[in-house]
C-alpha cells in the first residue's frame, strides 16, 4: 500500500519506520531542522518498548529519580537503583529517527503540505504535532484542551541524577531538568506560564540557588490534553502523536506514548490497536491530572505527605509512562489505602464542590 506521512517529528518518523517494512512510504516534513519544544526527558523503559537504541551523542544526562516538592515546599526523593530516564537533545533525536526511516527506504520530501490534493496514497498519516491547520482544513478532529509550556535553559548547579518537580502552579508543576552544567527549567499552565516561570526563577535567586541568571535558550509550546473520545481514524486518514492528543496529561510527555501509537498507524484497525495498547494508561494520566488540577494546595500537601510515607512503592513500581503501575501499587498497599480513605472527605471537598 502507498502510505504518506505528514510531519517528521517522533510520531511521524516512527510511523514511517514501522510502515516501510511492508509499504511504500513517503514522509513530508516542512522544516529542514524540526522545531523543538521539549524538555527532552524520555524514560529508559519507554525507549526499550519502542526498540530505540540511543547513541551516546543523544544523551545529555542520565536521571535516576525525582525530588518532589509539595506546595508548602516539603520534599521527598524518589530514587531508583538504575537509570530511569535520559535527558536528550530533541533536535538530534528527531533527526536520528528521521534518518532511520530514510535508511530503511522511506522517501522524505521537504515540503509543507497545505491540503491533501495531489497526495496519492492509500493511507495518510497526520503526524503534524500541535499545528492543527491541516486537520481543521480537511475536517479531521483535533484536541480542544491545552496546557501552555515555557522553558529556559540556564546555568545552574544541582545534583545531576535527579529532576525536581515543584508543585507550585495550581493546575500543573514546574520542573528543573539537569543537564551537566545547565538545567532546563520550565512550567506549564492553562494560562500564560511565563509569569509563573519568572516568579519561580526569582524565588530560586532569592534562595541563592541561581547566582547569575544567564538564559541560553527559551522555548514555548502547547501541550494537548488527551481526549478519550477524540476520533483518530477516518479510514484513509488517521491522526497520531500530538495531532491525536496521545500525550500523558500528568507530565505533558508525548514522545513515548505517541511513538507507541505510531507503530499501529498502518493497521486497518488503527484506533482499536492503539487504544488497546495505551488507551487505558492515557485515560489514567488524564484522571490523575484532573484530580491534581482541582486539589487545593492544602490537600496536595496532605496527599504528598501520605505518598512520601510509601515512596518505596514508587521506587519499586513507578514507571514514567505506565501510570497504573504506581497508582495500583499504592492502592494495593493496605496502610496507604486506609489513610487515603480516612483523608478522602478532605479531597472530596475540592473535587465535588
Ligand atoms: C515545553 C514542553 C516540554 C516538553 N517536554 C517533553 C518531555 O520532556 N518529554 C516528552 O516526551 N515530551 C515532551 N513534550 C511534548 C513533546 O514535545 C511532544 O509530545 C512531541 O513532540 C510530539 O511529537 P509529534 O511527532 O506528535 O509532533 P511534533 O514533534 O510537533 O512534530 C510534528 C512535525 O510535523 C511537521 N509539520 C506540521 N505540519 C506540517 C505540514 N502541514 N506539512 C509538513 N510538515 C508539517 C512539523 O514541522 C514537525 O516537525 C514537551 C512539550 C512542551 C511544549
Amino acid at each position: 500500500m502507498k502510505v504518506s506521512v505528514i510531519g517528521g517529528g517522533p510520531a511521524g518518523s516512527i510511523a514511517a519506520l514501522n510502515g516501510v517494512r511492508e509499504h511504500d512510504v513517503t514522509l513530508y516534513e516542512e522544516h529542514k531542522k524540526q522545531p523543538i519544544q521539549c524538555a527532552g526527558l524520555i524514560s529508559k523503559t519507554g525507549l526499550m518498548r519502542l526498540g530505540i537504541k540511543l547513541k551516546k551523542q543523544h544523551i545529555k544526562n542520565t536521571v535516576y529519580g525525582a525530588k518532589i516538592f509539595s506546595p508548602s515546599e516539603e520534599s521527598f526523593l524518589i530514587e531508583g537503583k538504575n537509570p530511569k530516564a535520559y535527558v536528550i537533545d530533541r533536535g538530534e533525536f528527531d533527526q536520528f529517527l528521521l534518518d532511520q526511516a530514510t535508511d530503511k527506504g522511506a522517501t522524505v520530501i521537504n515540503k509543507r503540505v497545505k491540503d491533501l490534493n495531489g497526495i496519492d496514497a492509500d493511507r495518510i498519516i497526520l503526524a503534524t504535532g500541535t499545528n492543527y491547520q491541516l486537520q481543521r482544513k480537511i475536517g479531521v478532529n483535533s484536541p480542544k484542551r491545552f496546557l501552555v509550556g515555557a522553558q529556559y535553559e540556564i546555568d545552574f548547579s544541582c545534583d545531576p541524577r535527579f529532576v525536581e518537580l515543584h508543585f507550585n502552579i495550581p493546575e500543573f508543576f514546574s520542573w528543573i531538568i539537569p543537564l551537566k552544567d545547565r538545567v532546563r527549567i520550565g512550567c506549564c499552565s492553562n494560562r500564560n506560564p511565563v509569569p509563573y516561570l519568572d516568579r519561580f526563577i526569582k524565588k530560586l535567586m532569592s534562595e541563592g540557588r541561581i547566582k547569575n541568571l544567564r538564559i541560553h535558550k527559551k522555548n514555548f509550546g502547547i501541550i494537548p490534553l488527551h481526549e478519550p473520545k477524540l476520533k483518530t481514524d477516518y479510514g484513509k486518514v488517521v491522526t497520531v502523536g500530538d495531532a491525536a492528543g496521545q500525550v500523558k496529561a500528568t507530565t505533558g510527555g508525548g514522545v513515548i506514548l505517541g511513538g507507541l501509537a505510531a507503530t499501529f498507524t498502518c493497521r486497518p484497525d488503527y484506533e482499536r490497536c492503539w487504544k488497546s495498547a495505551i488507551g487505558k494508561e492515557l485515560n489514567l494520566h488524564l484522571r490523575v491530572h484532573n484530580i491534581m488540577a482541582n486539589l487545593s494546595d492544602q490537600n496536595k500537601n496532605r496527599l504528598f505527605s501520605l505518598i512520601s510515607c510509601h515512596k518505596q512503592i514508587l521506587e519499586e513500581k513507578g514507571d514514567m509512562d505506565i501510570a497504573s503501575k504506581a497508582v495500583y501499587g499504592m492502592f494495593r498497599n493496605p496502610a496507604f489505602t486506609a489513610r487515603f480513605i480516612y483523608q478522602l472527605p478532605y479531597y472530596l471537598v475540592d473535587l465535588v464542590f
